[in-house]
């Protein structure tokens, strides 16, 4: 009955439980301000091209200094700014500070590379999505092809019936999308042929039991196959290991992304790493530059 499910939450309502329910109202609280306040910033981490580990990108990562609590993760704020509906802005943030950091890496006769942003569910419905980003990239001067935003799966299954109109819009404008986290959510393969779906990033907790794990290194490969075959790029997340890097390798995987190669950095020391003599620090693979 009602009655004694209400007596079971109660019994399972634990101090730590308390505990992480008033951090999380604090944290909602503080959020509201941090945009204003100037806390949030910017790291990149570079995603490389495998066979030469070749810079081919950067992944804009938010990251809050919270005044007393210290660093708080995205994986702890984003869900509480997406139940808050300030996601949006959050994104659109995140969205103006890369694109206009690229435009000065690209002012500073850097390389160009690509910048990948990831979208959340909340800010990808807004029926102004497309029009946002569309301003930004027109705001800035970066071309459309320059920027791929990382949806996850559960972000495209959010959006419904809307997903083709998104998609399809984001295409017209040349934007690209790369499905991120492929195969941890609510996986469909139909959404490998949505419009301007360009990129299937692998999972990290794909990678992590390679090349060991048989489970894990048949169904990477497998996804690096289907993608091959629908024309997509893979990128893998989470590489640690130069075991994980060969088997990526060698299963054709073009892209990839992780510790092996950089942690995400701050500006400038992706400045430093961009440069074309640009000195690696001692490493057993080492980044290269990229193309001009
Ligand atoms: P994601 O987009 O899948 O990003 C990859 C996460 O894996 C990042 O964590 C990155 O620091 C971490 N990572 C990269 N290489 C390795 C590795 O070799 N080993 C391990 N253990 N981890 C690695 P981070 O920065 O904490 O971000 C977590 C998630 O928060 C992101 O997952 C993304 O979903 C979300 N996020 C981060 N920045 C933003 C943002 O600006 N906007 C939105 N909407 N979400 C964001
Ligand atoms: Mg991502
Ligand atoms: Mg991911
Ligand atoms: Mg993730």
């Amino acid at each position: 009955t009602a009655k004694s499910e209400e007596r079971n939450a109660l019994r399972f309502y634990t101090p730590k439980m308390h505990a992480d329910a008033r951090r999380r109202l604090q944290l909602a609280a503080d959020l509201r301000q941090a945009l204003v306040r100037n806390e949030f910033h910017l790291v990149y981490q570079p995603s490389v091209e495998l066979r030469t580990g070749r810079i081919v990108a950067v992944e804009a990562l938010i990251r809050w200094k919270h005044p007393d609590r210290g660093n708080v993760t995205p994986d702890e704020f984003i869900p509480i700014a997406e139940s808050l509906g300030l996601i949006r802005l959050i994104d659109r943030w995140v969205l103006e500070t890369a694109c206009a950091q690229v435009c000065r890496w690209d002012e500073a006769h850097l390389p160009p590379i690509r910048i990948a942003v990831n979208v959340s569910a909340g800010s990808l419905g807004h029926p102004d999505f497309v029009a946002g980003i569309s301003a930004v990239l027109t705001s800035t001067g970066l071309p459309a092809k320059r920027l791929l935003l990382e949806i996850t799966e559960s972000a495209i299954l959010h959006l419904g019936e809307d997903t083709q109109r998104t998609m399809l819009a984001l295409h017209g404008l040349g934007i690209g999308v790369a499905i991120d986290d492929f195969g941890t959510g609510y996986s469909s393969l139909a959404y490998l042929k949505l419009p301007s779906v360009k990129f299937l990033k692998i999972d990290r907790s794909f990678i992590t039991g390679l090349p060991n794990s048989s489970n894990d290194a048949a169904i990477t490969e497998a996804m690096v196959a289907i993608a091959r075959s629908l024309d997509l790029n893979t990128i893998a997340e989470g590489i640690e290991t130069e075991g994980q890097h060969e088997f990526l390798l060698r299963a054709g995987c073009a892209e990839g992304q992780g510790f092996l190669y950089s942690r995400p950095l701050p500006t400038e020391e992706i400045e430093r790493l961009l440069a074309p003599n640009a000195k690696q620090p001692a490493k057993k693979l080492t980044l290269v530059p990229p193309k001009r």
